[in-house]
């Protein structure tokens, strides 16, 4: 199949395109470059051998989304562009409904023009809320605490209007969990800009000495440990997982966990870290963080009963690909020592 990857130089997005040539796709990558580099387009096609091609275009320009459409007979779109910082879509409201709304939009108008009939997008656990774990596709959704959840939720309704409106239309609605690690090889992988948000790329920063110590946030959660527990997704599982949505896809909306179905805590992370690594991550517990909820973890048997698909990947390749990534592709960063 061609398929149109918005959002393809990104993190997610690149390990996907991987995936997606490797099982004998081929992939046409539109990304306006905001949150990643060109060079990762070159990466994915030397890791691969294979050609790609590129758009550098802001997915919301219905024109530039136009042209491409006009010149490939496009099998199906997965849509991963967007803004995905919590905090920043707080501060930021109109760029995140903007850029995560218009986006939606403009590709599925496009997809109706051209008869484009699957579209596979990129969700996320957050649509839950505080839900009790695990969580099940079939739950009711709960509010999410912030703007970028909320897009990912309309986001959602608007696919699923869309679809019963148009039975043909195919829409597989992906909930992430916590992806985390790096291609095998170290050639791409998560590059946050700034201080990171997210623990794991925190931990290869403490571990790399470009950040003195971790805070964990809180110790006094109903959990194993008292510290948060995710469920941390290997990226290429996730990538993986995307293939199998976009060839399993059949008419109208199917919503798919996409997590490995055990949480793990805080604490439990970063000894898996320091045990894979032999490096030792300096910690003290803080408090809890504003938005945070206790535990996040997936029923993944709908995926596995549905797509044949299941993560295969463990924690502690996780963090070996995590380091690995980080070990080969950065320089310590002086500005980030003093918090
Ligand atoms: P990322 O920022 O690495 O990748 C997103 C890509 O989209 C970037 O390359 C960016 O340049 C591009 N982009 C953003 N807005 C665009 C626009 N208007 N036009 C064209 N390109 C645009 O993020 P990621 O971690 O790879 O996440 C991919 C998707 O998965 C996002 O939609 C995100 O919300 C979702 N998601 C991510 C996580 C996570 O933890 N990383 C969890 C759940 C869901
Ligand atoms: N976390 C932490 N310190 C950090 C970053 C995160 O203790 O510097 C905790 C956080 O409270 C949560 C877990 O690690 O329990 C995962 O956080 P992350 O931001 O990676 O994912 P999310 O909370 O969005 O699922």
């Amino acid at each position: 199949m061609n398929i149109l990857v918005t959002g393809g130089a990104g993190y997610i997005g690149s390990h996907t395109c991987v995936a997606l040539l490797e099982a004998g796709h081929s992939v046409i990558i539109a990304d306006n470059l905001s949150n990643s580099k060109r060079e990762n387009v070159e990466k994915i096609m030397r890791l691969v051998d294979k050609e790609v091609t590129f758009y550098e275009i802001d997915v919301t320009d219905e024109e530039a989304v136009d042209v491409i459409f006009r010149n490939y007979n496009i099998d199906g779109v997965i849509h991963f562009a967007g803004h995905k910082a919590v905090g920043e879509s707080v501060e930021k409201p109109l760029d995140y409904y903007c850029n995560n709304i218009v986006s939606t939009i403009v590709l599925t108008k496009a997809c109706k023009k051209y008869d484009v009939r699957r579209f596979v997008f990129s969700s996320s656990a957050t649509v839950y809320g505080d839900n009790t774990v695990p969580f099940v596709e079939s739950m009711n959704l709960l509010p999410t605490t912030n703007p970028y959840g909320e897009t990912k939720a309309m986001s959602e309704r608007i696919l699923t209007d869309i679809a019963k409106s148009n039975p043909a239309f195919s829409v597989s609605l992906l909930r992430y969990f916590n992806p985390v690690g790096a291609h095998e090889s170290g050639l791409i992988g998560e590059v946050p800009s700034g201080i990171p948000n997210n623990l794991m790329p925190y931990v290869t920063q403490v571990a790399k000495g470009n950040l003195k110590k971790l805070q964990v946030f809180g110790n006094d959660y109903p959990t194993v440990d008292g510290t948060g527990v995710r469920d941390y997704i290997h990226v290429m599982d996730l990538a993986e997982g995307h293939v199998a949505a976009l060839e399993n896809l059949t008419e109208g909306v199917h919503i798919y966990n996409l997590g490995t179905g055990k949480g793990t805590s805080v604490l439990e992370l970063v000894n898996a870290f320091e045990e894979a690594n032999g490096i030792e991550v300096p910690y003290e517990v803080v408090g809890r963080r504003p938005g945070d909820i206790a535990s996040c973890y997936a029923d993944v048997s709908k995926a596995e009963r549905e797509l044949g698909w299941t993560a295969k990947r463990d924690v502690i390749s996780m963090c070996w690909d995590a380091w690995r990534f980080e070990k080969n592709n950065f320089l310590r960063l002086p500005t980030m020592l003093n918090r």
